[in-house]
């Protein structure tokens, strides 16, 4: 993944689009005439790597040029790689130095594999260059003052809008990745639905679903990377919702939002672990160990020990200790009166004491066996104004609702009609990749 920049890089960044590929040699020849009086640590040139070093006069690497290619081994570190070049004089070392001093590159976590060139003209180091991940190289150029200076190039990635549409066969995660998603894109799929829904319980066949991602090529084509989701939606037996990403102009705060403009994230998650099986629900029932019939105030979820439980919402640790039958237990109060248990764990997460703030989805502590209980699970309970309620029935206070800002709702129905237009003209996903390497770039 490509880091972000900080603002001066940016602007550099954003230049690199403007003058477009062709013109990398003249903004390099600016860089090379200006002598700034402060040095950026990091400058970032948007090129096309299909116009790199491949053909290094348009890079001013000069003529005659003799290219040394090596790759890293394992066990090598680059300045063991450098040596093996053979480079004249100090260059090799002096070159990586204006690297990994100027925050490019980070010597200690080079993987082996990591492709390096040096261009060589005579006794003179021209550049090194290093292919530091798909769509970033970093060079390393001799200015006219013989002193080394590092850039990072980066491809110019065009984003094109790709939808995976399908039915649950067997997992969410198998069939979307059939389709053309990948890990991440089903995870930030899982979690816009976090709130709303048991994955393990409440998806079942048949379900159908639609995301919307980017994908980032570079001018040749070739897929770079795959962006956030953009459009999560699933039509099923528990839940039929759709989401779309936004990130609201005042607060800067990115969050799915349904088409009316309601924030999928709730007050309180509804299952505050993943991937447990819910054993056990809220209501009358026979203990299993006293044998009586009373009411289970809380609903479980069976997990192997160790498994993390968070904190369903942002609140004040009201208790972190062991509780009776209870085990260890945690107690968190909430806005709003409510509150939400955690019973029967191994131990705590950390810094898990009472009187600490803790924020939604942090680690509470993890699952155990403690107290009276029959095998590792969660007992989780709600409470609203100390009355004990259905975690699994609960309908809690919702997130921001963008229809209540007039002018804010309006820059998301751009955005959801965009959305929605992609959705309408590229269902069909074998259609959209193959559109995508003649596709001009989104505006
Ligand atoms: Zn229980």
């Amino acid at each position: 993944m490509l880091k972000s920049m900080s603002a001066g890089t940016r602007s550099l960044f954003a230049l690199g689009a403007l003058i477009g590929l062709s013109s990398v040699t003249v903004l390099t020849l600016e860089l090379e005439t200006e002598t700034p009086e402060v040095e950026p640590a990091e400058e970032v040139v948007t090129a096309s790597l299909a116009s790199l070093p491949v053909d290094p006069e348009d890079f001013g690497l000069g003529d005659a040029l003799d290219v040394r290619p090596a790759t890293l081994k394992r066990r090598e570190t680059l300045s063991d790689l450098v040596n093996r070049l053979d480079l004249p004089g100090n260059h090799g070392h002096q070159a990586l130095y204006s690297l990994t001093s100027s925050d490019l590159l980070d010597a200690r976590r080079v993987r082996p594999g990591l492709e390096v060139k040096a261009h060589v003209s005579g006794d003179t180091l021209n550049a090194l260059s290093v292919d530091l991940e798909p769509g970033r190289r970093l060079m390393a150029k001799r200015m006219p003052d013989g002193q080394y200076r590092g850039f990072a190039l980066e491809s110019q990635l065009i984003p094109t809008p790709y939808v995976v549409k399908g039915s649950i066969e067997t997992s969410l995660y198998q069939d979307a990745q059939k389709l053309g998603a990948e890990d991440q894109q089903v995870v930030d799929f899982a979690q816009v639905f976090a709130y709303d829904l048991d994955f393990q319980r409440e998806v079942h066949p048949g379900d159908e679903f639609e995301m919307v991602f980017d994908v980032l090529m570079d001018e040749r084509g070739n897929v770079i990377r795959r962006g956030d989701v953009l459009y999560a939606a699933l039509n099923g037996k528990a839940v039929s919702k759709s989401f779309y990403r936004f990130t609201t102009p005042d607060e800067k705060v990115t969050d799915y939002f349904q088409a009316n403009g309601e924030s999928s994230t709730k007050f309180l998650m509804k299952t505050p672990i993943n991937g447990a099986r819910l054993s056990s629900r809220f209501g009358k029932r026979r203990h299993p160990i006293s044998g009586y019939t009373r009411l289970h105030k809380g609903t479980d979820f069976a997990a192997p020990t160790g498994t993390p439980i968070y904190a369903a919402g942002n609140g004040v640790v009201e208790r972190a200790s062991r509780y009776g039958g209870y085990g260890h237990y945690v107690r968190i109060r909430h806005a709003k009166g409510y509150k939400t248990a955690y019973a029967h764990m191994s131990r705590y997460g950390r810094g898990i004491r009472s009187g600490r703030s803790v924020r939604q989805g942090q680690i509470i502590g993890y699952v155990g066996s403690t107290g009276a209980s029959t095998g590792p699970h969660l007992h989780y309970e709600v409470y609203k104004n100390g009355k004990p309620v259905d975690a699994m029935r609960l309908k809690l206070p919702t997130g921001r609702k963008l229809a209540m800002d007039p002018e804010i709702f309006e820059v998301f129905q751009v955005e959801r009609d965009r959305i929605d237009a992609i959705r309408a003209t590229r269902e069909d996903p074998a259609e959209a990749i193959v559109t995508a390497s003649v596709a001009p770039p989104a505006p």
